[in-house]
């Protein structure tokens, strides 16, 4: 237990300074290897959780880790001499003075700021997604249910036959990953693994299902 005479003389950050230390570091732990969210919601639906840290980065109080003499206690408790980090990274860097000098501790939070800086405003990269993982996903959403599989005519025989489509085959989707899906028919002895790549996706209107077009 800390007494009033030791509180007293330990150059605390204000309210005001541990709010600024969070928003500069926008609520994630300032030491790279890191990078933990420090915010986030409680059950509660009016409640925020705070597992954030401002960290001094040269101790509160004589005797503390990387304490400076040198600075006034208005220096000490100001938005300078503090550094946003999660709760064990703050247990870490106190605990190794050696190991994490205020030289390192003042470069994490100038990197996490500026990190901080160049996010500000940026609206979320669009992923990426293929035009197979798209249909992989689209496919995905009808595991278990019945749908046609309808095996289209390759250039071959579309030639000598017509380009329209074998009639299709009422299956069991069984499985699709990012790179085949699964398919059982009535009195298949097993199901049928077909690439993704070689399907593409219809709609069979009569019985109001999707349709796998499988190319050769
Ligand atoms: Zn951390």
């Amino acid at each position: 237990m800390e007494s009033e005479s030791t509180r007293a003389m330990r150059d605390d950050f204000p309210d005001d300074v541990k709010r600024s230390l969070a928003n500069r570091a926008a609520l994630i732990c300032s030491n790279p290897d890191c990078g933990a969210s420090t915010a986030g919601p409680q059950e509660d639906p009016s409640k925020a959780l705070n597992i954030g840290v401002a960290a001094h980065i040269t101790a509160a109080s004589a005797g503390g880790p990387r304490y400076d003499p040198n600075l006034t206690p208005d220096q000490r408790r100001s938005t300078p001499n503090g550094v946003w980090l999660c709760q064990n990274c703050a247990k870490l860097v106190d605990n190794d003075e050696v190991y994490y000098p205020s030289d390192v501790l003042r470069a994490w939070k100038t990197l996490r700021e500026h990190c901080a800086r160049l996010a500000i405003g940026q609206t979320r990269q669009p992923a990426m997604e293929s035009e197979i993982a798209r249909r992989g996903r689209e496919i995905s959403k009808h595991v278990g249910q019945r749908v046609m599989l309808v095996k289209m005519p390759n250039s071959h025989q579309a030639t000598t036959l017509g380009s329209r489509p074998w009639n299709g085959n009422s299956v069991t989707l069984v499985e699709c990953t990012e790179f085949y899906v699964k398919v059982r028919g009535d009195g298949w002895d097993r199901a049928r693994t077909i690439p993704l790549e070689n399907i593409k996706i219809g709609h069979d209107e009569r019985l109001n299902c999707i349709e796998l077009l499988e190319y050769d």
